[in-house]
């Protein structure tokens, strides 16, 4: 839905600095004549505005509208409209800035989506030239085959794009190795506001624009020549301003090779205020062949920070810290803790990650063993943990990526906020800076974490303040303080993240009003209608200017009861300690929801597309709207009031659920825990109460209920596949794809076939020496009951007494379908004859055991959230998947059954509720109890299925797309393998994609069994 609204109808935060407010018809001829005279998407309603009214920083001002541009010319035409009416642009990647870079009252153009493709490479001459949307993690897929790479590794590589990159003058954790993006861009090819081409590169090669831009910054360079020496921070790690100091760079590291001058790289940094990049040419480094890493562990944070400082006389290519409290936060994560344990000796204070990396791989094991000579001289023997092998590095890598994240989960109004973590000081006064800041923070009642890169002496660290409240004031407060220590030890105030609006106002503090006018000469020569990012760089707003923070005092969220049970978000933190109050005293007027909701900090994490189920409609689309940030925000939006009265409940927030598929995949890989999945099934609820259900929606739902009258009549209940004109009647009442085969219904359903398995009574099960229950749910029980009975006859086989839940005359249900079809009362009645049937056993502790993931792990995550007490949680505690049970029970000695060796491939795909709850090692350790059989993962995301969504016409198109992006071509390129599949869904969409047949583990055990 991309239609003008008033801007009126939107909390309007627009100020001169930030932007320019536009009346509603001016909004609304500047989106028609966008969607007249381009083919871009153009998004001016509110909530798409919303979305890209933040970034990862605290601010957020509403754009006047986005524009996601198809091709180069759809820029160019933007460029030229936004002229003629005035109206101030604001170039986008991935929007993970930390300092309000990309909000502003502005027409924001969003090069993400298409503009993201390579468009030249002379690999022997070590360059590749790309379009500014293209993310660096796939620029350097693409140079990998090539053993080379582009080496401004950020944090947030998959997702950051080049143009932003560039724009941030971005730097990774071996920039002491390689530099920032300052010494890694080679050209710049960009759009002045006035609608002109522009090609900046080294100076000797410039056409006579160019040449006339450089003469200008030349003559200001000239001119300030005493003043940029006199006041320059000396640091590499120094990105804020503009680069005037090009033509006599003041960086510890010169910006080229050879010491010639690029005017590209007077854009590096201008953070979209200067030019509208188009491409950029970009110098690529060889892939070094080895890397070691040592740790070394410290008792004091002090200790770490003093050896710095030695440490880097080694030659490293990265020394980065993570601090004590990082580390426990790391352990707390299961994911993370066995890397992390393997990185320490005994309990240290800090730890500093020295990685060497080159072609020669004996030279840097000398290396490493110099460090730890190094660290003994330092009084430290014995500290190294040394890492020569990759895996272990790349893990541990992972973690400290991972940092930032780690420390953004923390639940309650407090949070770590980003505003003077990047600065830079050098490093014989590390020990001291971080020292005295500590107690800036002491003395301000709160606390900060430290970690990163050590080696540049660029040290994160963010302070926990409540920006509803009090933060405001404590920020002002501790960035004075700390621009205080910063200028006592001569370093950089903004060092990696930008200026944005947090540090605009510090640029003149920095560099002084001589070197700020002349600043503001650049703006003016190359943006004389100041259309470029406003506020940015130049005439920046206060970084305390409450009326552009995300949550302001005064925030509010409607009141609502929730449906499930979001108390333990409900909490408020104390800043000092980070102890949170007890569930449910956090004062959300939507009992938890809302701060739930707010869990989302904008850093942009889901946006990927590397290993992980998050998120798979926006891998299939790449809009912001089917992001889990695009959501979470969505429903911030709608619960602040902010798209409109009930809007919680409204069209947008369904719009920005649709393509959800529920995968969970965003409540493991979502640092902050975001789980989007259990929030979709608290708007259906809430909808539902207010709207009905329709009729496709009580057919799903309702499935479970009338299963075993329908499995008696299976002609009938068949005909939409037998006869297509059934199928598209389907279609057009009911919107069920009539591309899609449905289940097949038939007889012989596990109901009617267990009386005659001889399965143990309830009693028998709760007496018996080696019991176990296994939950049949409704889809293999009804439609796959060989799974059923496949399953029994493995228990059997390892001699353990069975008994069937849910299979006889009164069926059990986890109330899945009506869950997902906002029934959430129905679901509780369902939930509750569940845990009366499991209870027994569950108490005596024996195991629950269910063969669909998705209808098993509601035992273990929706059911623990519908207010049921005590009991749920017993029976959540037993409850394991078939393949959980069977691994556990095998390293106990209880499960070994006799097994004939196997002869095929194996290819297992996991479900996403299997892989969002860690269960897919089991899987894999089970298939390996087959003597030779060597299962292999697929890397894949969601299917697409996802319960009844791939069935659904609307949604066929999108699910078959999911199951392409990875799933479908690794079974089609393993035509002998057995492809596993635990899914009903998993299944059904690999029959109807690849026309392969999945098997249940259950089933693959059981065809493995010797008689
Ligand atoms: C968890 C986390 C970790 C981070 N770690 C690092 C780190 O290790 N190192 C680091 O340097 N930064 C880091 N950042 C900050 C940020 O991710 C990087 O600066 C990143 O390079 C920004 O890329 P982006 O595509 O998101 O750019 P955006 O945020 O979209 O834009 C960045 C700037 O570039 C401008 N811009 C974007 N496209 C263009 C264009 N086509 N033309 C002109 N200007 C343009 C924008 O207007 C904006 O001013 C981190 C952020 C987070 C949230
Ligand atoms: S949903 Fe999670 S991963 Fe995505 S932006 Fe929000 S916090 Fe980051
Ligand atoms: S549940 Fe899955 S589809 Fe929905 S937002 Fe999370 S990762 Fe994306």
């Amino acid at each position: 839905m991309s239609v003008a609204l008033p801007l009126s109808a939107s909390r309007s935060r627009t100020t001169a600095a930030t932007g320019r407010k536009l009346s509603s018809p001016e909004a609304a001829e500047l989106a028609r004549r966008l969607r007249q005279e381009t083919q871009g998407e153009v998004l001016f309603d509110t909530a798409s505005r919303g979305r890209y009214a933040t970034d990862a920083s605290i601010y957020q001002i509403m754009p006047i509208g986005v524009f996601v541009p198809h091709s180069e010319q759809d820029v160019a035409l933007a460029i030229d409209i936004a002229r003629e009416l005035q109206v101030p642009l604001l170039p986008r990647g991935g929007g993970s800035s930390q300092c309000g870079q990309t909000t502003g009252a502005a027409l924001v153009i969003d090069t993400s989506k298409h503009l993201r493709s390579i468009v030249g490479m002379d690999l022997e001459a070590g360059w590749v030239e790309v379009e500014p949307g293209m993310v660096l993690d796939h620029l350097n897929a693409e140079l990998k085959p090539h053993g080379l790479w582009y080496p401004v590794d950020v944090s947030t590589s998959a997702q950051a794009t080049l143009g932003g990159m560039a724009g941030n003058n971005a730097c990774g954790s071996r920039s002491i190795a390689y530099g920032n993006m300052v010494h890694n861009v080679l050209g710049i090819d960009a759009w002045l506001a006035d609608g002109s081409s522009v090609s900046f590169g080294p100076l000797a090669g410039l056409g006579a624009k160019e040449r006339a831009i450089a003469d200008f910054v030349q003559g200001l360079a000239e001119r300030w020549r005493a003043e940029i020496e006199s006041r320059w921070p000396k640091a590499m790690r120094r990105v804020g301003g503009y680069n005037l100091d090009i033509f006599h760079p003041q960086s510890e590291r010169p910006y080229t090779g050879d010491g010639s001058v690029n005017l590209a790289h007077l854009l590096v940094g201008s953070e979209g205020t200067l030019a509208m990049t188009r491409r950029l040419r970009l110098k690529l480094s060889p892939v070094p062949r080895a890397k070691v890493l040592g740790v070394v562990n410290f008792p004091t944070f002090r200790a770490a920070m003093e050896s710095a400082q030695h440490i880097v006389t080694l030659g490293p290519t990265a020394v980065e810290l993570v601090d004590r409290t990082m580390i426990e936060l790391s352990r707390a994560n299961p994911a993370f803790r066995p890397t992390i344990d393997a990185a320490l000796i005994g309990r240290p204070a800090a730890i500093l990650l020295v990685e060497f990396s080159g072609d020669d791989r004996a030279a840097l094991l000398r290396q490493l063993r110099a460090l730890v000579a190094l660290v003994a001289d330092l009084g430290l023997p014995g500290q190294v943990v040394q890492m020569p092998d990759e895996a272990p590095q790349k893990a541990l890598w992972d973690v400290r990526k991972a940092g930032l994240n780690i420390m953004m989960s923390l639940k309650g109004d407090g949070k770590p906020v980003s505003f003077i973590e990047d600065c830079a000081v050098p490093l014989a006064h590390l020990a001291d800076y971080t020292d005295a800041l500590t107690q800036v923070f002491e003395k301000h009642g709160t606390r900060g974490t430290w970690y990163a890169h050590a080696s540049v002496g660029t040290l994160h660290v963010r302070p926990i303040l409540d920006m509803r409240r009090d933060g405001a004031a404590k920020m002002r407060a501790i960035a004075e303080e700390a621009s205080e220590l910063v200028r006592r030890y001569r370093g950089a105030y903004s060092g990696e993240h930008g200026d944005g609006l947090c540090r605009g106002e510090w640029i003149e503090w920095q560099f002084g009003p001589r070197l700020a006018d002349a600043f503001r000469e650049i703006k003016e020569h190359l943006d004389p209608a100041k259309l470029m990012n406003p506020g940015k760089i130049i005439d920046p707003p206060k970084m305390d200017d409450t009326s552009l923070f995300r949550f302001a005092p005064g925030y509010k969220t409607i009141t609502l009861t929730p449906v499930f049970d979001w108390s333990p978000w409900n909490v408020q933190n104390d800043p000092a300690t980070e102890r949170t109050t007890a569930p449910g005293t956090g004062g959300d007027a939507a009992g938890g929801f809302a701060k739930a909701v707010e869990m989302c900090n904008n850093n942009g994490h889901c946006r990927k597309f590397d290993a992980g189920t998050m998120c798979p409609s926006y891998r299939v689309t790449r809009d912001e709207q089917h992001l889990t940030r695009g959501r979470a925000n969505t429903l911030r939006l709608a619960l602040s009031g902010q798209l409109g009265e009930d809007a919680f409940t409204g069209d947008a927030v369904a719009e920005a659920l649709d393509l959800c598929v529920s995968c969970k995949g965003c409540k493991r890989d979502c640092p902050t825990g975001v789980d989007m999945a259990k929030m979709k099934l608290e708007f259906l609820a809430q909808r539902r109460l207010r709207r009905g259900a329709s009729l496709k929606d009580q057919l799903i739902a309702r499935l479970p209920d009338y299963a075993r009258f329908a499995s008696r009549v299976p002609w009938l209940m068949n005909l939409p596949q037998q006869v297509p004109a059934v199928a598209r009647l389907m279609e057009r009442w009911l919107g069920l794809s009539a591309q899609r085969r449905l289940p097949t219904w038939r007889r012989d359903t596990f109901a009617r076939i267990e009386p005659s398995l001889g399965l143990a009574s309830r009693d028998e099960t709760l007496d018996a020496a080696k019991p176990v229950v296994l939950f049949v749910d409704t889809f293999n029980g009804t439609f796959e009951s060989e799974n059923a009975t496949d399953a029994v006859r493995v228990l059997r086989a390892a001699g353990y007494t069975v008994h069937a839940a849910g299979s006889t005359r009164s069926p059990l249900c986890c109330g899945r379908t009506h869950l997902a079809a906002g029934m959430a009362d129905i679901a509780k009645s369902k939930a509750h004859a569940l845990l009366d049937a499991l209870l027994p056993f569950a108490r005596r502790g024996i195991a629950i055991v269910g063969l669909e993931p998705s209808c098993l792990l509601t035992l273990r995550d929706e059911m623990l959230a519908m207010g049921l007490g005590e009991d749920a949680a017993i029976v959540a505690r037993e409850s394991l998947l078939l393949e959980e049970f069977l691994a556990r029970e095998a390293r106990a000695g209880r499960f070994a059954p006799a097994l004939r060796p196997a002869t095929r491939a194996m290819r297992v795909h996991g479900h996403c509720h299997q892989k969002a709850f860690g269960a897919m090692q089991p899987v894999l350790d089970v298939l390996r109890l087959i003597p030779e059989a060597k299962p292999e993962l697929i890397e894949s995301s969601c299917c697409g299925m996802a319960g009844s969504f791939g069935y659904e016409a609307r949604h066929h198109a999108v699910s078959m797309q999911m199951a392409e992006l990875s799933l479908l071509p690794a079974v089609r390129a393993a035509p002998d393998a057995i492809i596993v599949a635990d899914g009903t869904s998993c299944r059904h969409q690999i029959a109807d994609g690849a026309g392969r047949e999945a098997l249940h583990v259950a089933r693959v055990l059981a065809d493995h069994l010797l008689p």
